[in-house]
């Protein structure tokens, strides 16, 4: 009871006014409790001051004269069940008031032996107890509420009987209408996913044998008409005094969003998001995984193929970047469609695809299959209604060379496309040892070349443009040299390509424009002539791409006083290609200011006649092949032939490349070319030198 600050509110329905009295002196004795007691003499009087007025114990007479007995305690309890209510009765009727507490009636007492200790004893108990019994019915409620409303199941399973309680909630989980599942635990784990079914077993033993202090298990479970979900099951067994499980109860959750989460994300950290390829990380890993293999299997051994789509860029740029990744995506599936089930596709990354092949015999297994997948690349493809080409350079590595690691096949298999990049596009090459030293060669010249740009260590050769109607130098090529410090003089054919790729061909291009024009200006000076002796310079891709190239240009040309008439800049055609418009609209900026443009290496690279035509070239300098195959057989010849006819017909200047003997002037000057350039005339010399050969107007 509360102590002493809050009454005990008492109701006594009694009829007899001496019983009433009585009891109220009795009750007039507590000095524990206040009590504050209501009486009234009928139960109907009773019933209404149950329902308006709190009250904590009714004290009921079982003869009254509107109601007796059991049916005055039932009605009582109807309307409050949660009051504890004490029979007073007579001798006789003791009967009767014990099959009222066998109903819920906290006690009985029994009239004219009762004093006032047993009474309010009696009174106490029924109010403790009644505190009890209500904390535990709200705790029962408490529990109904929560399995009820719950998002996870329940299950009680009695491990001596092998019956078990599901909740509801358990059974619309899976699909279930209440009536469906009986009380077998086999309800549950014969639904569990074949897989799953050992390790459920084993984590359930492991708990009821103690060596788990929880049971916790992920696991599949085939609802009704629909695919398996998955849950997590947690429980705990109740155990005998001796440790013998007896019980086991606990939760079933859903988490099938969940795993559904957990696996995008591991998907999407392994496989690629466009193409849905594995990706580099998971690629490495199965190559991993087929080393391991094949150095156990020793007979066979494993291919990589390393693949890099030629000119993707250019699609891209001028196609727009969603018709590039529609190219990927088909390309991959070409790929996929064409391998065999144990191989590997992966996109590396860009235009970068991947390819494993598991147990070849030998190099040429590998190279049927990168010529095979050329072939696939190369088919036409129509991508927003258009029809696009694509070609790729293939690096070939074997797994045989001793390799510890993925990674180091997948380097040389880079290194080996790169080989194959530079043989031209549409090739593939096979690794081999010679090409990692190069690599390591090419590593060593790219530290020199950085400390030759910051050292500027180069100078400038130049090789006269010979007219060939007279005989006279119209200009000068210039050709950057790199003094090195142990090696001398290196030519630009061994480092132009790794200052392109490094970039360092940009600082080492602005140094060249700006000596060439300087020098040029000099030989103008030297002799005049008309028109004036020009300079043509070599220009990278790179340095086009510059975005301050026109006011580098334009301030180099200023403070050389070098007419911008008399400045040619070579591009090779793969530039325009490269760059497209772009680069297009740049030099359409230079032409108005009068600087021209050649053609270099005409006829190597990927031409696009409809360029040549947009935009106005002064000069195609035919290349040097064509020229050395014209002393042979008269193919060449034609060739030349055509492309001058193409030249004049175009209202554009030729000069042919590298004429290194008479015969080959001769054809030329049949053939109707212009000018000429090579060894025949000159090597490319220094500038004292071609000052010298200006002085002395040399005769050829
Ligand atoms: P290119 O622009 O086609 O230059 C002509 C190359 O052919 C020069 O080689 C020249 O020495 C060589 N040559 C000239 N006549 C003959 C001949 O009769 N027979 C033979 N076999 N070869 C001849 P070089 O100087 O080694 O330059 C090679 C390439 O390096 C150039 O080819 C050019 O593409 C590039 N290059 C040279 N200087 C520069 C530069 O300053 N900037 C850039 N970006 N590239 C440069
Ligand atoms: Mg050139
Ligand atoms: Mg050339």
């Amino acid at each position: 009871m509360d102590g002493v600050t809050k009454p005990v509110h008492v109701l006594l329905i009694e009829d007899s006014p001496e019983e009433a009295e009585l009891i109220q002196v009795m009750l007039a004795q507590s000095r524990r409790e206040v009590l504050q007691v209501h009486h009234v003499p009928r139960l109907a009087d009773g019933l209404a001051r149950l329902g308006s007025h709190p009250t904590d114990v009714v004290l009921l007479d079982f003869s009254l004269p509107d109601s007796s007995g059991l049916v005055s305690f039932e009605r009582a309890r109807k309307i409050a069940p949660h009051v504890p209510i004490v029979i007073l009765t007579n001798l006789d009727d003791e009967e009767m008031a014990l099959a009222a507490v066998r109903e819920g009636a906290q006690d009985y007492l029994v009239k004219r032996q009762v004093d006032n200790e047993l009474l309010l004893r009696s009174i106490r108990y029924a109010i403790s107890r009644m505190n009890v019994e209500r904390a535990m019915w709200e705790s029962e409620e408490r529990y109904a509420l929560a399995v009820n409303g719950a998002n996870d199941g329940i299950w009680d399973w009695n491990l001596t009987a092998g019956s078990a309680y599901f909740s509801p909630r358990w059974k619309t989980m899976l699909g279930f209408r209440e009536d469906e599942i009986g009380s077998s635990i086999e309800e549950w784990f014969s639904r569990v996913h074949a897989d799953d079914s050992a390790g459920l077993r084993k984590a359930l033993d492991a708990h009821l044998a103690g060596a788990q202090p929880h049971f916790e298990h992920e696991h599949r479970i085939v609802g009704k008409n629909k695919g398996p979900i998955w849950v997590l099951a947690r429980g705990l067994a109740v155990r005998h005094a001796s440790g013998q499980p007896t019980r086991m109860a606990g939760s079933l959750t859903d988490i099938t969003a969940r795993k559904r989460a957990e696996e995008q994300l591991l998907h999407d950290a392994l496989f690629d998001a466009l193409t849905q390829l594995p990706n580099r990380t998971l690629f490495l890993d199965h190559l991993g995984l087929a080393m391991e293999q094949s150095r156990r299997r020793k007979a066979s051994s494993v291919a990589l193929l390393f693949i890099d789509l030629d000119r993707f860029k250019n699609i891209n740029d001028s196609l727009g970047h969603t018709v590039g990744d529609e190219l990927l995506v088909e390309l991959a599936r070409r790929l996929t469609q064409f391998l065999r089930p144990g191989d590997t596709v992966a996109r590396l990354g860009g235009d970068e695809f991947a390819i494993l092949l598991n147990d070849i015999h030998g190099p040429e297994d590998a190279t049927r299959v990168a010529e095979r997948v050329q072939e696939l690349l190369r088919e036409k493809l129509v991508l927003g209604g258009r029809e696009v080409f694509t070609s790729a350079s293939i690096g070939v590595a074997l797994s045989n060379a001793g390799y510890r690691t993925p990674e180091e096949i997948l380097r040389d298999a880079d290194t080996a496309m790169y080989r194959a990049k530079a043989a031209g596009r549409g090739c593939y090459q096979v690794f081999d040892q010679t090409m990692h030293r190069s690599v390591v060669a090419l590593l060593k010249l790219e530290t020199e070349l950085r400390q030759a740009v910051e050292k500027n260590q180069f100078l400038m050769h130049y090789q006269p443009i010979v007219s060939l109607e007279d005989k006279r130098i119209v200009g000068f090529e210039g050709l950057v040299r790199w003094l090195h410090p142990e090696h001398g003089l290196v030519s630009p054919t061994q480092f132009i390509a790794v200052a392109e790729e490094t970039g360092l061909i940009v600082p080492i291009g602005w140094w060249v424009l700006k000596q060439a024009c300087q020098h040029a200006r000099e030989w103008q000076e030297l002799v005049p002539a008309d028109p004036p002796l020009y300079v043509s310079v070599n220009v990278s891709g790179k340095v086009v791409m510059q975005p301050d190239m026109y006011e580098r240009v334009v301030e180099i040309l200023e403070r050389s006083g070098l007419p911008p008439t008399s400045l040619r800049l070579e591009i090779t055609e793969n530039v325009i290609m490269d760059h497209g418009e772009m680069a297009l609209e740049k030099l359409a900026q230079f032409h108005r200011l009068g600087v021209q443009f050649s053609v270099d290496d005409f006829g190597t690279g990927y031409s696009s006649l409809s360029y040549l035509q947009r935009f106005s070239y002064d000069t195609l300098k035919i290349d040097r092949s064509f020229i050395s195959g014209m002393d042979g057989k008269d193919d060449a010849s034609a060739i030349v032939k055509t492309i001058v006819t193409l030249a004049n017909m175009l209202n554009i200047g030729v000069v042919a490349e590298g004429v290194e003997t008479a015969k080959q002037l001769e054809r030329l000057r049949e053939i109707g070319c212009s000018h000429a350039q090579g060894f025949w005339f000159s090597r490319p010399v220094d500038r004292a030198a071609t000052q010298a050969m200006l002085l002395q107007a040399p005769v050829w």
